[in-house]
């Protein structure tokens, strides 16, 4: 229905002035949800607890104890962990695991008065672009039709492309909040690394990830970054400096702001409507009194294969712990220990996990350490400082989030390394750390198409103006 609210603000904004009631805006949710389900978004959705969650949130608004979500339906990525429903992070292993806690930022919303709204679909463990990887199956992507909807978070930005809730949460070990946002059209965004906690997130690669926010506009995101965002003393990495307010302002911003133009992001293999669009928004934020900076990141090149050999080593010890003993579903079918290891890890594991499972262990395996991990390790600080390099010459740098708009469904099932190459401009922001956010630019050919901007670590604030300006501008 168009006249009502699909933002998360503007939906919070309608429910507070008693426009509508949040059992209401849960019950509509939850029949588009229903309508839908041949999407396959979602992991989990327990109607009777999204009630229930929704009748408190409307007490709440009562007796005048409402947070700054009140109401707000707000799906969340079956890796990060709720009580009362299952965590499987769309594996075997994990089937009907119940967390005895809440994530960090699960609380955070509650507190909010969030109407948490189904755990999503998403590539096993968070090991994917394309949402084709999951145990649970294929996510569609509701902006295109036949199209992959990008990954891991692929339920995450669907849910939000799909107009059943207005915000959903992702994890970002490499772009999977970013590139899936792209994909189907919506805002998604990551934080500096150690910004937002991450107890209660089922561990990928630790020194990469982190929880993001998936949203139609960049306020929104904003909104739900505020609310997640901050210290936590139950994450050891977790930061603890202040989180400023963005003051969005729209194209205002974009006088005086030195956007940084990576070079080698420019390269071959870039789709032209893609680089198309992005010299445009370049130019219009010239226009409206930027300055564009050409800036180098010169090893943008051993990007893809720096993270995929820290990404994979430390998934190799992170998943350690499912072997169907300490976690995880034991097999039916074996005797002794040994044999319970081996076969609950390789009945409960699809094929890409135990791909990079393999992988991470050789990179890290004795005679390889030196030639892989530690030189991975090496090349990883070069990237570091050609970014802090380049933002000595720029307050933000933009890029495009994918090199191309979203492959049809199937088509890169079957090739590891053309799914891996997909993620080259996402992955440095978690190699670097730093705060990065795809802001839709457009379509081409009926396929969305994305911008991504990044700013220095804990510069969040300057990052979600600049993309508030570049929305102004689109
Ligand atoms: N596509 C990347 C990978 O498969 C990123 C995943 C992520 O960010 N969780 O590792």
């Amino acid at each position: 229905m168009v006249t009502e609210a699909r933002g998360v603000r503007a939906l919070r904004d309608q429910i507070r002035a008693g426009g509508r009631s949040a059992s209401d805006v849960a019950e509509e949710a939850l029949e588009r949800a229903e309508s839908l389900a041949s999407l396959n978004i979602f992991a989990s959705l327990d109607s009777a607890q999204v009630r229930a969650r929704a009748a408190a949130a409307d007490a709440a608004i009562a007796d005048g104890s409402a947070g700054p979500l009140a109401g707000v339906p707000i799906a969340i990525k079956d890796n990060i962990c709720t009580t009362g429903e299952t965590t499987t992070c769309a594996s075997r292993i994990l089937g009907g695991f119940e967390s005895i806690y809440d994530a960090f930022v699960v609380e955070r919303l509650r507190d909010a008065g969030a109407v948490l709204f189904g755990k999503t679909n998403m590539d096993e463990f968070a090991m994917g672009s394309s949402g084709e990887k999951s145990a649970l199956g294929v996510t569609a992507n509701p902006a295109a039709p036949g199209y992959v909807p990008g990954g891991s978070s692929s339920g995450s930005a669907a849910v939000v492309a799909a107009d059943i809730v207005p915000g959903a949460l992702g994890s970002d070990t490499g772009g999977s909040v970013r590139q899936p946002a792209a994909f189907c059209g919506v805002v998604g965004m990551k934080p500096t690394w150690g910004r937002v906690s991450r107890r209660g997130l089922i561990a990928y690669g630790s020194s990469l990830d982190q929880i993001g926010p998936l949203t139609h506009n960049v306020e929104d995101a904003a909104l739900l970054y505020s609310v997640i965002a901050g210290h936590d003393p139950g994450d050891a990495t977790s930061a603890r400096r202040p989180v400023e307010a963005p003051l969005l302002r729209g194209a205002d911003a974009a006088v005086g702001l030195r956007v940084g133009l990576p070079r080698e992001y420019a390269g071959a293999g870039v789709d032209p409507a893609v680089s198309g669009a992005l010299q445009t928004m370049a130019r219009r934020l010239e226009a409206a009194g930027a300055q564009i900076v050409d800036v180098s990141l010169p090893h943008t090149e051993a990007c893809v294969a720096t993270y995929y050999i820290i990404a994979t080593a430390e998934a190799s010890s992170n998943l350690a712990r499912f072997d169907g003993v300490r976690y995880g579903r034991r097999t039916e079918h074996a005797g002794d220990i040994d044999a319970i290891y081996a076969r609950s890890r390789s009945e409960g594991f699809g094929d890409e996990v135990i791909r990079r499972i393999l992988l991470g262990t050789f990179v890290l395996s004795s005679g390889y350490y030196d030639a892989y991990y530690e030189k991975a390790q090496r090349v990883r600080t070069l990237i570091r400082r050609d970014f802090d390099a380049a933002f000595e010459q720029c307050d933000v740098m933009l890029s495009p989030t994918s090199p191309t708009p979203p492959w049809r469904t199937g088509e890169r099932g079957d090739d590891p390394l053309a799914m891996y190459l997909a993620d080259i401009y996402t992955v440095s922001a978690n190699l670097s750390g730093v705060p990065a956010i795809s802001i839709p630019l457009g379509h081409s050919e009926a396929l969305p198409i994305a911008a991504q901007l990044m700013a220095p670590q804990f510069a969040e604030a300057r990052l979600f103006e600049a993309a508030h300006a570049c929305e102004a501008l689109r």
